[in-house]
């Protein structure tokens, strides 16, 4: 099993922004709109990521016990991207300090 899967630090701890022109409001877009607010001029975030607490609408379950994404297929490019390692247990730093955050011990740091 992911270590993500009993994790779900980082959907707690950083805002998720991303391009305006994933949101599937646009044509080619796929992340619900109605999960997203505004940040800037074509820039925008999963809604609960904005402002402390930090946890993004989408998540479910508790952080550090059992985590799901509930738009999974559909989430933005900034989760797509973030700790690609940490799926087979192999962190870095922003990883790892989201997990601090919520009490986790850290992933093993992967090779540069
Ligand atoms: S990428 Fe890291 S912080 Fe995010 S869910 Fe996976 S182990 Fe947790
Ligand atoms: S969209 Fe999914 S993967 Fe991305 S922060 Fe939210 S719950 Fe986590």
């Amino acid at each position: 099993m992911s270590p993500c899967q009993s994790c779900g630090a980082c959907c707690a701890a950083y805002r998720v922004s991303f391009s305006c022109h994933e949101v599937d409001d646009l044509p080619g877009g796929s992340v619900p709109e109605a999960l997203v607010e505004s940040v800037a001029p074509h820039l925008v975030c999963m809604r609960g990521t904005a402002s402390a607490p930090v946890r993004c609408v989408a998540l479910r379950g508790k952080v550090g016990e059992a985590v799901s994404c509930a738009i999974y297929e559909f989430r933005p490019s900034a989760c797509r991207e973030f700790a690609p390692l940490a799926a087979v247990g192999r962190g870095d730093e922003a990883c790892n300090e989201a997990r601090r955050r919520h009490g986790l011990s850290d992933l093993t740091v992967a090779a540069a």
